[in-house]
């Protein structure tokens, strides 16, 4: 449910609102748009009767929301969401690069790739310091130490720091040493994980599930911003299906109809999504081209090397090349590369 206040509803008329809702035992999301405020309800709307909100000061009407996903669909909040970090912005007409190693290996490599990124107009640098591997004898991550060396890169070159949180557990440090948290393709339905970003104050990249549908998908970004958090930005990394051609298969065709559902921005990561660098350039082209608000990609100076995932890691001149496209193509795509 969600109730559209007058164009003229003063703030104390949205306040009456909100509180009448919580009396319900529902929760009150007041959704601010560019002409007038709109109130979305949650909770479990059955039990009540909120009709009697219609004749209350200030509002216009009560428009039954018919999706599951109520606050990250776009019937309650048809305005796309931007996502903002001290260093950039994520969505609202903007391109946006987030680029780094798999893992964080070393202080010296991380900063080296973070210096890379920034003389390439890259503001955001991603690294993993907790990996979800698939083998529990493939390398885990360097764990708290990976978080103190993204501190000192943040530090030394002001970029900003993507990277996973794979446990509750590691909540606080993770929260602190980054600027966008990331929740991996393996995560996505762990709701105790989702609860615990949800009341965080930092954006989260919520990655798709590897066999999820867009509603599962959207319904995991629900609880995060159904905890308080609103800055959830989705990241399509391929699914599985009987493809023997790449890792996964990078499903592009869920931007336009994610974009047509949600207002969350949508990023793509082609590493994941493929699974092998030659294809990363052509599918990093195809994401803008679909209408994508950004991409994940996984850049190392010598990717046979790289700890984990070098198979579909890129160098930094294909990383360059591929920026310097991108460049020309963003314009004429409507974006603004950033
Ligand atoms: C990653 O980004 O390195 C990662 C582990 O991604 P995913 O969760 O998509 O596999
Ligand atoms: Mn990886």
């Amino acid at each position: 449910m969600l109730v559209v206040m007058h164009l003229n509803a003063s703030q104390q008329n949205i306040d009456a609102v909100a509180k009448a809702i919580e009396s319900m035992g529902l929760q009150a999301h007041p959704l601010p748009g560019s002409t007038r405020t709109a109130i979305g309800i949650t909770g479990n709307i059955t039990a009540v009767d909120p009709n009697r909100l219609a004749s209350m000061e200030g509002v216009l009407e009560l428009v039954r929301v018919t999706r599951p996903y109520k606050l990250a669909g776009r019937e309650m909040h048809p305005d796309n969401t931007v996502v903002k970090t001290p260093q950039t912005t994520v969505g609202g007409g903007n391109f946006t690069l987030i680029a780094g190693p798999c893992s964080v290996e070393s202080e010296g490599l991380t900063v080296e790739i973070a210096e890379f990124l920034k003389s390439e107009g890259v503001h955001l640098l991603r690294a993993g310091a907790f990996k979800p591997r698939t083998s529990p004898y493939s390398f885990q991550g360097m764990g708290r130490e990976g978080l103190e060396i993204l501190k000192k890169v943040r530090a030394k070159t002001g970029i900003g720091i993507v990277t996973e949180l794979m446990d509750t557990e590691e909540a606080e440090a993770v929260e602190d040493a980054a600027d966008i948290i990331q929740i991996g393709t393996r995560n996505m339905q762990n709701y105790a994980l989702l609860r615990r970003v949800g009341k965080m104050k930092k954006p989260v990249l919520l990655k798709r599930g590897m066999s999820a549908t867009l509603e599962e998908w959207l319904m995991a970004a629900e609880y995060i911003l159904a905890g308080g958090n609103r800055q959830v930005m989705l990241c399509e990394r391929g699914v599985r299906t009987f493809n023997d051609h790449s890792r996964n298969t990078l499903d592009l065709s869920v931007v336009p109809p994610l974009q047509a559902t949600s207002h969350l921005p949508v990023l793509i990561d082609p590493s994941h999504g493929t699974g092998k660098r030659a294809y990363v350039p052509p599918m990093a082209l195809a994401s803008l081209a679909a209408g994508a608000d950004g991409l994940l990609l996984e850049i190392h100076p010598n990717p046979d090397k790289a700890a984990s995932d070098g198979l579909q890691t890129i160098d930094f001149a294909t990383f360059t090349k591929l920026r310097k496209t991108l460049g020309q193509l963003s314009p004429v795509l409507g974006k603004k590369l950033s």
